[in-house]
């Protein structure tokens, strides 16, 4: 399976991972060219012909095979989750420059979510980890190398069943 990364470089100082990472639209340009680097394939039959459409402002592609319709964040760990992607790559960045392990309080105060928000989203991104950790095939993950990020999006190995999944792992 086709794999990509999206590179936080190492010792990323915060305001060059938001002019990088800060909007939702370049979030969006990274998961996309993270899960599909040479371009979209359907996650249920691996055709690579789609038409993409957008309802309610989201984006969707359509498998020109067998018609399946796929988010951006389908089969991700993002998928169910109502949080901007910048969110979510905001709090990976702030996860991985954490020397010691962030509490979801103070993730909670950095990302101005809720505590049980920030809460779920350490604990998808730590479960992701474990995943990784446990050598399951995973889809995507991220490495952070004495705290810093050594690459943060890693995708697409697509799981025996088909289904996507980005991965967190977070190192020493
Ligand atoms: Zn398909």
């Amino acid at each position: 399976m086709a794999m990509n990364r999206v590179q936080f470089q190492p010792g990323l100082s915060l305001p060059a991972f938001l002019a990088e990472y800060g909007s939702e639209g370049q979030c969006e340009g990274a998961l996309e060219a993270a899960r599909w680097p040479d371009g979209f394939v359907c996650p249920r039959c691996a055709g690579k012909g789609c038409s993409k459409f957008y309802r309610h402002r989201q984006a969707y592609w359509q498998c020109s095979q067998c018609r399946h319709q796929s988010s951006l964040r389908s089969g991700t760990v993002f998928e169910h989750s109502r949080l901007p992607l910048r969110t979510w790559l905001l709090a990976m960045y702030l996860l991985g420059q954490s020397k010691t392990n962030l509490s979801a309080l103070e993730l909670m105060r950095h990302l101005g979510v809720s505590y049980p928000a920030a809460w779920r989203m350490k604990h998808k991104l730590m479960q992701a980890m474990d995943e990784r950790e446990a050598g399951r095939k995973l889809g995507g993950l991220v490495d952070a190398n004495d705290g810093d990020w050594a690459e943060s999006l890693t995708a697409p190995c697509e799981t025996a069943d088909g289904a996507l999944q980005l991965l967190a792992h977070i190192g020493q």
